[in-house]
C-alpha cells in the first residue's frame, strides 16, 4: 500500500526525515501538498513565493521519477479523499510548531488514527525541537543567550541523503498549480520580486556553498552593514524548507573547524530561528498578542495615516524609507533595517507592532510566522528577551554607523538622485502602483521628528508604568 508524504514547509528531497522514512519502507510514496486552511491564510508575497517553490519542487520530484500531487481544501478532508483514492494506509509529515499549524496537525493525526490509518510525524524543521531544550527547573527558555548555551555543544545528527522514491502504479489526480493563482494578490509586479528570489533546493545549496566559501569569514563585520551583501540570504529557503537547518549547521561547523571567524555567529543566527520556534511552541500567543501582558495597557495607536506613510516609504527618514522600499521591491529586508523600521513604527509613530508584523507577513518572501512575531515583539519591547522600551533606535546614528557612505539610502530612495551601479532605477525602486512620478519631491522633514518621537514614546512609557 502506498504512503502519503504530506509536504508543508519542507520542499526538499535531501535531509527530509519524513520522506526518508517513507522511502525506506520500500513501498510507493505519493508526495502531496495541500493548499489548506493554514496556507490559505498566508499573505500575498509568501503565497507567491510558495507557488515558485512548488513549481521547482515539482520539477525536482519529476526528475527523481516521482510527482507532486496538489489538492486544495481542508487538510483532513483532502487527506481522507486521497487515502480513499489511492488505498494508502500511512500518512507522514515533518512537524511544525506555531499554534495554527499544531492545531491542524493534532486534529489530523488523531482523526486518521481513529480511522486505523498510521499517521507519523518527524523532526525536520528546526535544529532542536522545542520540548528538548529545558532550563534547570524544567521550564522553557525566555532568554536567548542561555538557550544558545544550552544547545551550542549538542550533537546534531548527520544529514540524510536523497532517497530513491518508488512511484505508485497509478497516480491520483492533481490540481494545476496555475489554477491556484498564488500570485494573484501581489499588488506590485511579481516579476520585480522574482529577480530577487532564489528558489528551490539546488539554488539554496548553491547559495549556502557560496556563502560558506567566500563570505562567512567576514560575516561578523559585514552582516550589519546595510549596503553590503554580507549575509547568507537563506531565510526564504529555510522558511519553506528548501534546505534544512541541519545542512546549514553542519556547513557552518566545518567552517568553524577551518578557523573561519564568522562561523560561530552564523551558528548563533540559526539558533535564533530555533529560539523563535521554541517561544512560539511554548507561548502560542507570541504570534498575535503581547507576550508581556502588561503591554496591553500601552496607548499604542491602531492603523493610522502615519503607518500608511511608513508602508509607502515616505516618512522623510531616509534610512527607514530605503528599507521600506527594499522590502516591497525585493520581498526581503536587511536584518538591521528590520529592527530600525520596527522601532520607528512602534516607538516614534506609537503604532501597535501587530500592524507592522501584518505588513511584513504580506510582503516578505521569507515570511516565517515565529521569527517575524519574535522580531516585532523584540523591537516593540513587548516580547520576552526584548530590547527595553527606553532603548529607542535613533535612525540617524544607525544610518551613520551602518550606512556610512549613504549607499543603501541612495540605492533605494530614488528621489535622492542616486547615480552609479548601486542606485536602483526609478521604477525599480518605486513600485508603479504607488503612483509617484520622478519629479515628486522627497519629504523635506520627517513626519515625526526623531527627538520629538522619542520623547513622546518615553512619556507614554512612563505613563504606563505609573498606571500599573
Ligand atoms: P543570515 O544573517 O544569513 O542568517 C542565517 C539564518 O539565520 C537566516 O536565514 C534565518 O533563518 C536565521 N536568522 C538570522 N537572524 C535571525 C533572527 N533575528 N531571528 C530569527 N532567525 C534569524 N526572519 C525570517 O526568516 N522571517 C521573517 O519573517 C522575519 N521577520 C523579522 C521581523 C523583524 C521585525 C526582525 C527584527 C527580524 C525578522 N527576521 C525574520 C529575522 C532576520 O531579519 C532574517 O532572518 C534575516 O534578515 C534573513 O537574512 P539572511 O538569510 O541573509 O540571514
Amino acid at each position: 500500500k502506498p504512503i502519503l508524504m504530506w509536504h508543508r514547509r519542507d520542499l526538499r528531497l535531501s535531509d527530509n526525515p519524513a520522506l526518508h522514512w517513507a522511502a525506506e519502507q520500500g513501498r510507493p510514496v505519493i508526495p502531496v501538498f495541500l493548499l489548506d486552511e493554514v496556507v490559505e491564510s498566508w499573505g500575498a508575497a509568501p503565497r507567491w513565493r510558495l507557488g515558485e517553490g512548488l513549481r521547482v519542487f515539482g520539477e525536482a520530484l519529476q526528475d527523481a521519477g516521482s510527482r507532486l500531487i496538489l489538492r486544495r481544501g481542508e487538510a483532513l478532508e483532502e487527506l481522507r479523499a486521497l487515502i480513499e483514492e489511492t488505498g494508502a494506509d500511512t500518512v507522514v509529515w515533518n512537524r511544525l510548531y506555531t499554534a495554527d499549524e499544531r492545531e491542524r496537525d493534532e486534529g489530523v493525526k488523531s482523526n486518521l488514527k481513529e480511522q486505523g490509518i498510521t499517521a507519523e510525524s518527524f523532526h525536520g524543521h528546526v535544529l532542536f525541537e522545542p520540548w528538548t531544550v529545558e532550563t534547570g527547573s524544567g521550564s522553557y527558555y525566555k532568554v536567548y543567550t542561555p538557550f544558545w548555551k544550552a544547545v551550542r555543544d549538542r550533537d546534531v545528527p548527520d544529514t540524510l541523503a536523497m532517497p530513491d522514491l518508488t512511484a505508485p502504479s497509478d497516480w491520483p489526480a492533481s490540481d494545476k498549480l496555475e489554477d491556484w493563482a498564488l500570485a494573484a494578490d501581489m499588488r506590485r509586479g511579481a516579476e520585480i520580486v522574482a529577480r530577487h528570489a532564489s528558489v528551490g533546493e539546488a539554488a539554496a545549496r548553491g547559495r549556502l556553498g557560496a556563502f560558506v566559501g567566500s563570505k562567512i569569514a567576514d560575516y561578523n563585520d559585514a552582516r550589519d552593514m546595510l549596503a553590503e551583501d554580507g549575509t547568507s540570504k537563506l531565510s526564504q529557503n529555510l522558511t519553506l524548507g528548501e534546505i534544512s537547518a541541519r545542512t546549514c549547521w553542519h556547513a557552518a561547523q566545518r567552517a568553524k573547524e577551518d578557523g573561519k571567524p564568522g562561523a560561530e555567529t552564523f551558528l548563533q543566527e540559526l539558533v535564533w530561528r530555533d529560539f523563535a520556534h521554541h517561544l512560539a511552541f511554548h507561548t502560542p500567543r507570541l504570534t498575535h498578542a503581547n507576550w508581556r501582558e502588561e503591554w496591553d495597557s500601552f496607548p499604542w495607536r491602531n492603523d493610522n495615516d502615519d503607518a500608511e506613510t511608513w508602508r509607502r516609504a515616505r516618512t522623510g527618514v531616509e534610512v527607514v524609507d530605503a528599507a521600506m522600499r527594499e522590502i516591497y521591491v525585493t520581498g526581503t529586508m536587511h536584518n538591521r533595517a528590520r529592527m530600525l523600521v520596527a522601532s520607528y513604527l512602534t516607538k516614534h509613530l506609537m503604532t501597535h507592532w501587530r500592524g507592522g508584523c501584518d505588513w511584513f507577513a504580506d510582503v516578505l518572501i521569507d515570511w516565517d510566522p515565529a521569527s517575524n512575531a519574535m522580531g516585532w515583539q523584540w523591537a516593540a519591547g513587548s516580547g520576552p528577551d526584548a530590547s527595553p522600551f527606553f532603548r529607542v533606535f535613533n535612525p540617524a546614528t544607525q544610518a551613520e554607523k551602518f550606512d556610512p557612505k549613504g549607499q543603501y539610502r541612495r540605492r533605494w530612495v530614488a528621489e535622492l538622485g542616486g547615480k552609479g551601479d548601486d542606485a536602483m532605477a526609478w521604477f525599480d525602486a518605486i513600485p508603479e502602483s504607488w503612483e509617484q512620478s520622478p519629479d515628486q519631491e522627497y519629504p523635506k522633514e520627517p513626519i515625526v521628528g526623531l527627538k520629538e518621537g522619542r520623547e513622546r514614546a518615553l512619556e507614554a512609557y512612563k505613563g504606563r508604568d505609573a498606571a500599573e
